[in-house]
């Protein structure tokens, strides 16, 4: 190449030498492709690449900083590009609509490169293919990594939307899930299971008593003291206001009648302070039942319910057992 020639083009040698996309390339091997090319310079804020308009062509940039958005204008920041990066890389080999906007973060001076003459300087250097295969790599590493954060706050989202806030148990839309399941399996297996349902005695009073907060911090201590006497296979969840079921997977009708009683005791025994010092008095009545063959989560559920009515006809604070055929027995 002449030396009037190599005044011509876009970017100097000390320039290209300090280009990450052009490491280990021979600055001679490229000069005569570099003719082809050119250098833009553009004000803060131009969009570079647009997926409404795609354009075919590589730009590497030289000075400034480029931010990659997910959305036109305003949309949320996913990444910057510096000096000797590029943007664009995939237009070379195909013209599929770019999945991001490009913008100008500041003033940028940026060399453009058309397909074409990309395509031949790969072909011309090895370094340069082997460059570009690393660049490649790496946004593919790049999404990946960002595929699985945002999978992992989708399933942290769906967790929490099965969890209530106020006690930590979980809820209704977990019970449904999980309820089903251990029903099925202990159906499948012949399994013994029980279920608990679970109500606070006179609730209304605590919170026209004492207040709605209060009423709130005695919901988180029944809920403590509910999981403290259970085992961690166990399934806790706050049915509704001031009502809790619990499914016990393994647990026959003698077994739980020794955990209803200690349910029981538990929340009799439990203190609920208020700033004053004053102690606010809770209780829970209980109703209990055992699987049966056959059995839904809406049918065993039925059962333990209508065993805690009974447990509230007859005086509160009390547990009983729902026995199906065999009556309602009052412990
Ligand atoms: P019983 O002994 O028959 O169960 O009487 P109860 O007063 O407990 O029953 P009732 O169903 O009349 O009252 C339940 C109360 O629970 C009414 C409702 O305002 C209250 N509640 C429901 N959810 C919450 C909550 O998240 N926080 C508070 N503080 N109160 C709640
Ligand atoms: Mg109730
Ligand atoms: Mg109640």
């Amino acid at each position: 190449m002449m030396e009037n020639e190599l005044e011509t083009l876009p970017i100097s040698r000390s320039e290209f030498l300090r280009l990450e996309i052009f490491k280990n390339v021979s600055f001679e091997s490229l000069a005569g492709y570099l003719l082809g090319c050119k250098t833009v310079e553009v004000e803060p804020g131009t969009l570079l690449i647009d997926p409404e308009h795609p354009k075919r062509r590589l730009l590497v940039l030289l000075d400034g900083i480029m931010e990659v958005k997910m959305e036109a204008k305003g949309g949320s920041f996913r990444d910057t590009i510096g000096p000797g990066h590029c943007a664009g890389e995939m237009s070379i080999f195909d013209s599929i609509k770019p999945s991001a906007y490009v913008y100008a973060k500041d003033k940028c001076r940026i060399l453009v490169i058309e397909p074409e003459m990309a395509l031949a300087m790969i072909n011309a250097s090895h370094d340069l293919c082997l460059n570009f295969l690393h660049m490649l790599s790496q946004r593919l590493r790049n999404n990946s990594r960002v595929v699985c954060e945002e999978e992992y706050h989708i399933r942290c989202i769906e967790e929490n939307a099965k969890v209530d806030a106020l006690t930590g148990l979980h809820n209704r839309r977990w019970l449904e899930d999980m309820y089903t399941r251990e029903i099925n399996r202990s159906n499948a297996g012949n399994f013994r299971l029980s279920a608990f349902m679970m109500d606070i005695d006179h609730f209304k009073t605590v919170n026209d008593t004492y207040g709605h907060l209060a009423g709130d911090q005695v919901l988180i201590a029944v809920s403590k003291a509910i999981t403290n006497c259970l085992r961690p296979s166990d399934m806790p969840v706050r049915y509704g206001g001031e009502e809790f079921s619990v499914f016990l997977p393994g647990t026959s009708t003698e077994n739980a009648r020794v955990i209803a009683e200690r349910l029981r005791q538990s929340v009799e025994r439990m203190k609920v302070e208020l700033p004053d010092g004053q102690s606010i008095p809770v209780t829970i009545s209980i109703g209990f039942t055992e699987r049966q063959d056959g059995d839904t989560v809406r049918s065993i559920i039925e059962r333990a319910d209508q065993a805690l009515y009974n447990a509230k006809q007859n005086g509160r604070n009390r547990a009983c057992l729902n026995l199906g055929e065999g009556g309602m027995l009052l412990l």
